[in-house]
């Protein structure tokens, strides 16, 4: 349905200036059109292709440059309510300082803070993300995040994260952050049961996300594996090998790597994906390629928390499954994928070689190296990439039989004067932009660069409102 109610069924989007479809075969067509049935795309090819398609509406993209709408892999949506803090700590402090706060958090706050993560995805060329929520305070539940996503049009998988091992049981975060294991899993199938759909072209679905090695036990590792695995379509997801003190605390706790833990609590798989997995060994990397586990690349929140910077080039040429995430809005501080597609190359490209698997071109020495990621490798990072770490196979290119997710980036603007040599290229190396179009499963979300239903004025009064309530600022 468009904003004024009226359904369609089939759209014809024609004239694209440059249509990047990252197809099987990487397509790239100037003079573009995408034929649309519902909410699924029927065919790709140039406007005088398609243009004996009749369709019930027509949208003239001349001037833009189309691609399809990226996936954002790693989020803590929550986080936005505490922004610009702790700007100059290691995670191990950021987090026991962040953890007392967001100990004030309600459902009311969560589905807020959500709303305005998503609005600002959307804006940067998002459609499909994940969010890991891992603190559950106050009887919060993930529903007023899931809800969230289906007003303002997302497609969404929701991570049940967990946290069940506080201070007095070793773990790092507060007694009164932390959840009962068994209420967690009961949870966690309430919500699979309540919202997962493991179809194409699907919605929404769940992931099982307990937190971290040092916030949970190898228990609800093992037991959130099988329940997963008991229902197709729901994956894993946790943060792995982000920190040296993490690297530390599996040593001391568990006498292994953080990838050897992973392992024996059997969190290796197709269905398992990883953020950040900056501390890996080129055998740890191989162990992922062979077991097909992914891993969600945050480059912002790497830099901002001066952690490291993840071997993504080895894991690209290794053939591991990874796709890039703006991680959570206190540790980014934003939420804008073009913005990660472009750091992500900039990162790979500053990395000192031996970091770098062996390429044609390489400098060696503690040089970086231009060859390390290509603007189209970021981007399909963004896309494809982002795809198969959801385990999705209906989105992330643009095809017939895909989801109808594409955006549409104006070209006649000022950070892209001069780029008409490559439109494409472009979006990573002049960004960040906003979309002009946003289309996700068929609907359009934003037209001439403003949300269609969305109340963008509306939300950000309700995030005030509960900055106000909660920390009264
Ligand atoms: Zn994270």
């Amino acid at each position: 349905m468009y904003a004024d109610g009226r359904p369609v069924t089939t759209l014809l989007v024609k004239n694209i200036d440059h249509l990047a479809t990252f197809d099987d075969a990487r397509r790239e067509i100037s003079g573009g059109a995408l034929f649309v049935r519902d909410n699924v795309i029927d065919k790709v090819g140039t406007t005088a292709e398609l243009a004996g398609f009749e369709a019930d509406a027509v949208l003239d993209l001349s001037g833009h440059v189309v691609m399809p709408g990226m996936v954002n892999t790693h989020h803590h949506m929550y986080q936005n309510l505490t922004r610009v803090m702790v700007q100059e700590d290691e995670l191990m402090v950021w987090l026991k300082t962040l953890y007392p706060i967001w100990a004030e958090l309600d459902d009311d706050a969560i589905g807020v803070s959500a709303r305005i993560a998503m609005a600002e995805l959307i804006h940067s060329g998002c459609t499909t993300s994940s969010d890991h929520l891992y603190i559950l305070p106050n009887n919060c539940t993930l529903d007023s995040t899931i809800e969230a996503a289906r007003e303002i049009g997302l497609r969404f998988h929701a991570a049940r994260g967990a946290m069940s091992r506080g201070e007095s049981q070793g773990g790092l975060p507060p007694d009164r952050c932390v959840e009962k294991e068994d209420a967690i899993l009961k949870d966690a199938e309430r919500l699979i049961h309540t919202y997962h759909d493991a179809s194409r072209h699907s919605m929404g679905r769940i992931v099982l996300a307990p937190c971290s090695p040092f916030s949970v036990t190898p228990e609800l590792m093992r037991d959130a594996a099988a329940l997963a695995r008991q229902h197709p379509g729901v994956s894993l997801h946790s943060h792995l090998a982000e920190e040296l003190f993490e690297e530390k605390y599996c040593h001391e706790i568990y006498g292994m790597r953080p990838v050897e833990f992973a392992e024996s609590v059997g969190w290796l798989g197709d269905d398992v994906w990883f953020a950040h997995s900056i501390f890996m060994t080129s055998g740890e990397i191989d162990r992922f390629a062979e077991t097909g586990t992914g891993v969600a690349h945050c480059p912002s929140a790497n830099m901002r928390c001066g952690q490291g910077i993840a071997k993504i080039r080895e894991m690209l040429d290794k053939g591991v499954k990874v796709g890039l995430g703006v991680d959570g809005s206190a540790s980014n501080d934003t939420s804008n994928m073009f913005m990660e597609a472009r750091l992500a190359l900039m990162l790979q490209r500053v990395a000192p070689h031996h970091y770098l698997s062996e390429k044609p071109g390489g400098r060696g020495g503690f040089g970086g190296t231009p060859t390390a990621l290509s603007a189209r490798e970021a981007l399909e990072m963004a896309t494809r990439g982002g795809a198969a770490l959801l385990g999705r196979d209906d989105i992330g290119h643009l095809a017939p039989g895909m989801s109808a997710d594409f955006i549409a980036v104006r070209r006649d603007q000022l950070g892209l004067s001069g780029t008409g040599r490559d439109p494409l290229a472009a979006l990573v190396l002049c960004g960040p932009f906003r979309v002009d179009y946003s289309y996700i499963n068929g609907r359009e979300i934003i037209g001439k660069g403003a949300f269609r239903s969305f109340d963008v004025e509306e939300a950000l009064a309700d995030h005030r409102a509960v900055m106000n309530r909660i920390y009264n600022q």
